[in-house]
């Protein structure tokens, strides 16, 4: 689409220009006005008060002279990004509130900020909404409105506005992030700058409503202002089930609510379609940024019926935030200070402990990844079962610690606890393992479903005597509540044996208070697992932790007859 000329903008007083400029013309101002910024970066780290306000002077100046080319809208996009870049270098007015300038630049006073992230429809504020209680956050909706945004209307019609309304959207969410950092507490947003950046703008560009040379500027001013731009602890990255279904989600909103943003109307299922593919694309540079990015898949017109999030869903944002303490019967950073404090001091020799539940979802894995983060990565060894890996990749072990790198496990595809043994001694001789030195893991131990007890326990006591600490990980029950095979042996010999500790973990039913017994398994149809059920779906979305009283079931048609058998530790 070409430029129509000059369109009417609203009038304000004291103001020369009462017209948006011609598509070029912004672009080749706002380009300098960025360009100037960036090259005076070098010189401002490093300039005193009174450069600085003749720094200031200069550029406040020049944006008066643009009232005679620029409506006042469009001269608020500058003004708000010299703002911004004020408060990066402590520019007037800002020198005078050095510790604002601080917090501003900082992490801010918040405990944590999870952010929703997604393409229009697809159910962010309804996302936010329901997660909110669940992390106990405090929920910041959209503090601003498409209709706030002066060039939006005007863009459906014209694409010559695109880089002005998303520039006006951008900038708006980096206030929003930053008058996030001055309070305090935990904090739930249906908005993200980082995904209107990865995502909206990379989609215009791809539906030619945007040029690269405007994607070059809107990236540039991005890059200029990042330090403002709050990261998230967690986004939260929603993506439809089909697009399709997203669409009809928008369709089905838009005819229950008349009120519904003019955005939203003209959305087409092409649109759409570039938005979803640039959305999964983001999810990589959104990592390299350092940001957290947990992908969910929603349906949305069934999300906005009935909000609900599967249990590993909900488990896995509470991990990320770290706030799973809070919902566990054992906060997992605890146990592993005491593992690492009481048990594996140096004053004692090699130790074995033995952490279990009855139920998943008790926050095993966090606690070996507490671990790993105080002895040092470098000296973990883990191990799993190639059974372990069916649950899918999101079953598999990846522990990764604070700055997200992995700790990746061996897997020991004859699922024999032996195994290890005879891959440790490989290792020993050629790679220099000090075993006095290593801390040993073995993830989901009852996956091990090629060895029997006995050998379970000569292997754990032999890694033992070669000089290792060994962690063993596993939960007590199959969905059927039986005993989860040698796990109940290896607790056992953890009450009786002077160097083996047990460490039970445990969480609540998802459906009472009462604390979980085992785990509850669904079908392929959503339905609860039968006991004799061996069709098996991948994914810890299948699986809940349950009380297994009151209808909390783990699985269907136990038999009549079925007793369940205690822990021994309880004997
Ligand atoms: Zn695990
Ligand atoms: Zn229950």
């Amino acid at each position: 689409m070409t430029s129509q000329g000059k369109t009417a903008a609203p009038e304000r007083e004291g103001y020369a220009s009462k017209e948006f400029a011609p598509r070029e013309v912004f672009l080749g101002e706002f380009s300098n006005f960025i360009e100037t910024l960036n090259l005076s970066e070098e010189v401002l780290s490093n300039a005193d008060q009174g450069q600085k306000r003749q720094f200031t002077e200069l550029v406040r100046g020049q944006l008066t002279d643009f009232h005679t080319q620029f409506s006042p809208d469009e001269i608020g996009l500058f003004e708000k990004t010299f703002n911004l870049f004020s408060i990066k270098y402590s520019l007037p007015p800002f020198d005078n509130f050095p510790e604002f300038c601080e917090i501003m630049m900082g992490e801010g006073k918040q405990e944590f900020v999870l952010e929703a992230a997604g393409v229009v429809g697809v159910g962010k504020s309804t996302l936010t909404e329901f997660v909110s209680p669940e992390i106990k956050a405090k929920m910041e909706s959209e503090r601003f409105h498409s209709s706030e945004n002066p060039f939006l209307s005007l863009a459906y019609s014209d694409n010559d506005y695109w880089l002005r309304t998303e520039l006006g959207f951008g900038l708006d969410s980096i206030f929003t992030g930053l008058r996030g950092k001055l309070y305090d507490g935990r904090w739930a947003r249906d908005t993200s700058v980082w995904s209107d950046n990865f995502i909206f703008m990379r989609a215009r560009v791809e539906g030619g409503q945007v040029t690269d040379e405007e994607y070059k500027v809107y990236k540039k001013t991005v890059e200029l202002l990042k330090p403002l731009i709050s990261k998230p602890d967690l986004l939260v990255l929603m993506l439809p089930t089909s697009v399709e279904r997203l669409y009809q989600g928008l369709q089905e909103r838009i005819e229950g609510n008349p009120k519904v943003r003019d955005m939203e109307r003209k959305i087409t299922l092409e649109d759409l379609e570039v938005m979803v593919r640039v959305e999964r694309e983001a999810i990589e540079p959104l990592r390299e940024e350092g940001i957290k990015v947990l992908p969910i898949v929603v349906d949305p017109p069934e999300f906005y019926r009935n909000p609900d999030l599967k249990y590993a869903t909900l488990f896995s944002i509470r991990d990320q935030l770290e706030i799973l303490g809070e919902y566990l019967k054992q906060d997992p950073k605890e146990v592993a200070d005491y593992i690492v404090s009481r048990i594996f001091s140096p004053n004692m020799g090699p130790q074995v402990v033995i952490a279990h539940s009855k139920s998943m979802f008790a926050g095993k894995t966090s606690v070996l990844t507490y671990i790993s983060e105080m002895v040092g990565d470098e000296n973990i060894l883990a191990f799993q079962p190639a059974a372990a890996l069916r649950y899918g990749p999101e079953y598999e072990t990846k522990l990764k610690n604070r700055d997200g790198v992995e700790i990746p496990a061996n897997t020991i595809w004859s699922n024999k606890l032996s195994e290890i043994l005879e891959d440790v001694k490989r290792r020993i001789g050629s790679d220099n393992i000090d075993p006095r030195k290593t801390y040993l893991f073995i993830d989901e131990t009852m996956l091990f479903y090629e060895s029997d007890a006995d050998e379970a326990v000569s292997s754990v006591e032999e890694l033992r005597q070669m000089g290792f600490h060994v962690v063993c990980d596993f939960i007590d029950y199959t969905f059927q509540e039986e005993p989860f095979n040698f796990a109940h042996k290896l607790i056992r010999e953890a009450t009786v044996r002077p160097d083996w500790h047990e460490v039970e973990l445990g969480t609540t039913c998802k459906y009472c208070d009462n604390e979980a017994q085992g785990t509850r398994r669904y079908n392929q149809y959503g339905e609860i697992a039968d006991y004799d059920d061996k069709t098996f779906v991948a994914g810890e979305e299948q699986y809940e932790p349950v009380c297994c009283k009151n209808g909390h079931i783990s699985c269907v048609n136990q038999p009549e007859d079925f007793v369940r058998q205690p822990l021994p530790s309880l004997m």
